[in-house]
């Protein structure tokens, strides 16, 4: 890779994605979006007539596939012609044209779900009976059915969407405070400089090596947070009654019910993770005190939580090298998957020099007759050697689905799709431990996975516990004042870190800061989404063929079935305690090697 940072047009084309393999120019595009804009109101004819026969319902159906499939392709070329280059004015543009294509196909097809919903069980199934094409659409029917509890009225429907608006003000103004308006104090750093203190130097401080910065940034981060913290508790609280309304209003028992039912989970997936987590809570705890001996601390603090623990190394991957780790160690995982991730190579999915006006991270994309094209902004290290095996993990999944499934179950829920993401990350790492030879890489590995296990397993399930447990609070009628909030924050950090960690009062803020808490339920399926990889690469690693198997088939299963059904075939029940206990014992064994490691 080169020194200096490329312009996109000196980027060599072999580092680039081949996107003119969705529209070889773009002219085409134009081309493609005209068609398309003509076709919209071909739905119009649809309008009001869904119920009306089997017939009707087939071709409307096909018509709405017919032209997603269409917008879809528009819309994935413009959004990452975008991302090449966003200061590129004319793919801007181009990205402005797509969202409004898919705007405008969103509002002529806003009729299809009402009606759909409106129809009886019955005379559905009738349709499905005698047209036998209409069966592809069951599942589809089935999910909506699911909803219909829920659905209200069509006046109180239009109530509930104008309420929207509002019911999103605590969200904006947390947003408004925490990004724009709050402004942290200036520290010393190590060499006696001014620094002030941003969201994004926070955590690179807390990384450091300097203990006392790392104290002083702690201290004057938390101190800023409490002088705000009455109003961060309003908007958090807002947030709560409004995740309440919405449920109560569509007849729900609790905000969290109504949040999982949205993907169709069921409760006892999110009380087997917190009941579960809770039981291994002294890993965690052995981990702390691994800490605490590897920093050589009398006493071990919430700011020395992410400082490294291993000796700094030259540890260098180039993309070259990289490539060939995720293809050793995706071995187990048999001949044909191997040969697709090659072809992935070859083919160009992936993006992958940084260069000017590139959007940053990495990510996997594309869509339904397109390759699952991946987006990186390669850096010879660690992080972005198992970032590539993450991302292939998407781009594999997405291959196997879209080959296998019609279009309209060629996509895979967010519950899924870090599962098979993960897995390729847990495969890497079980390589790497395999064939690293040098102690130092070996350790620097071992404890790579066990700050990514406590970030996600334990980190995002606590985050869980307390979001059921604000709910709960606020659905019993009771306030949620800052100094509640902050007393139960605090409590549950000490339940979580254990003896050996000295929790500094003002970490019970933390709550404060986290944008998490206002996406309605969401993080524990972080948690779940790592645990059933861990669990699935253990059994991929001990059992071999059978284990395979069932993954690849998960794979291809896209969203023609429900999530929880789907990973229970892969051999993961998240229903049980059996994936988070697996996942433990792979955290537990890890943790003993690295312990073992240290001492020899
Ligand atoms: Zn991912």
């Amino acid at each position: 890779m080169s020194e200096k940072v490329l312009e996109r047009h000196e980027v060599p084309k072999e580092d680039t994605w081949d996107l003119e393999a969705i529209f070889s120019n773009d002219n085409e595009w134009e081309k493609s979006a005209e068609s398309l804009k003509s076709k919209l109101s071909e739905m119009d004819a649809f309008r009001g007539k869904l119920g009306d026969n089997a017939e009707t319902l087939y071709q409307a159906l096909r018509k709405q596939l017919e032209l997603e499939e269409q917008i879809g392709l528009l819309y994935t070329y413009a959004h990452m012609r975008h991302d090449q280059d966003t200061s590129n004015s004319f793919y801007a543009a181009l990205q402005d044209k797509a969202y409004g294509l898919v705007s405008l196909l969103n509002q002529k097809t806003a009729f299809v779900t009402p009606e759909l919903l409106a129809l009886e069980e019955t005379k559905l199934n009738a349709f499905i009976k005698e047209k036998k094409e209409l069966s592809l659409f069951a599942h589809m029917f089935d999910q909506l059915q699911k909803q219909k509890a829920h659905v209200l009225s069509n006046e109180e429907e239009e109530l509930l969407a104008r309420a929207k608006e509002v019911l999103n003000a605590s969200s904006q103004a947390f947003s408004a405070l925490n990004n724009a308006d709050i402004e942290f104090p200036s520290i010393q750093d190590k060499n006696g400089k001014d620094l002030q203190i941003t969201h994004g130097r926070f955590i690179s401080l807390l990384q450091g090596k300097d203990r006392t910065v790392r104290k002083k940034a702690f201290e004057a981060v938390y101190q800023t947070y409490n002088s705000y913290k009455n109003t961060f508790a309003a908007t958090l609280s807002g947030q709560v009654k409004g995740d309440i309304f919405t449920a109560q209003s569509r007849r729900y028992e609790s905000a969290r019910e109504a949040a999982l039912s949205s993907t169709h989970i069921p409760l006892a997936v999110y009380d087997q993770l917190i009941t579960t987590v809770e039981e291994h809570l002294p890993l965690l705890h052995r981990y702390v005190s691994l800490r605490k001996k590897c920093l050589d601390v009398e006493e071990l603090h919430m700011y020395d939580l992410y400082t490294p623990i291993v000796k700094d190394i030259e540890y260098q991957v180039t993309y070259e090298e990289a490539q060939k780790e995720v293809i050793a160690a995706v071995k187990p995982l048999g001949d044909e998957y191997v040969q697709k991730l090659k072809k992935g190579f070859e083919q160009r999915w992936v993006d992958v020099q940084e260069n000017k006006g590139k959007r940053s991270g990495a990510y996997s994309s594309g869509t339904y007759g397109t390759m699952p094209y991946i987006l990186m902004n390669w850096q010879d290290d660690v992080d972005n050697l198992f970032t590539l095996a993450h991302e292939f993990g998407h781009s594999l999944h997405s291959d196997y689905t879209r080959s296998t499934q019609p279009y309209l179950y060629g996509d895979y829920t967010i519950f899924v799709a870090e599962v098979a993401s993960t897995l390729n990350e847990a495969l890497l790492h079980h390589h790497l431990i395999q064939t690293l030879d040098d102690k130092q890489k070996k350790l620097y590995i071992l404890n790579y996975f066990l700050e990514g296990f406590r970030g996600t397993v334990f980190r995002q399930t606590m985050f869980a516990e307390f979001e059921q447990m604000i709910h709960e609070r606020s659905e019993s009628g009771e306030a949620l004042t800052a100094d509640d909030l902050t007393s139960m924050y605090y409590d549950l950090n000490v339940k979580y870190y254990g003896p050996d960690m000295v929790v500094d009062k003002e970490i019970g803020l933390e709550w404060a800061r986290i944008p998490h808490f206002y996406y309605n339920f969401y993080v524990f399926q972080y948690a779940t989404g790592y645990s059933a990889a861990q669990a699935l690469s253990k059994q991929i690693i001990e059992e071999g063929q059978p284990a395979v198997d069932r993954f690849i088939e998960f794979l291809k299963t896209g969203s023609s079935d429900y999530p929880i059904e789907m990973l229970k075939k892969a051999g993961v029940d998240m229903t049980t305690s059996q994936p988070v206990e697996q996942a433990m014992k792979l955290f537990e064994e890890t943790l003993k090697q690295m312990e073992e490691l240290m001492e020899s």
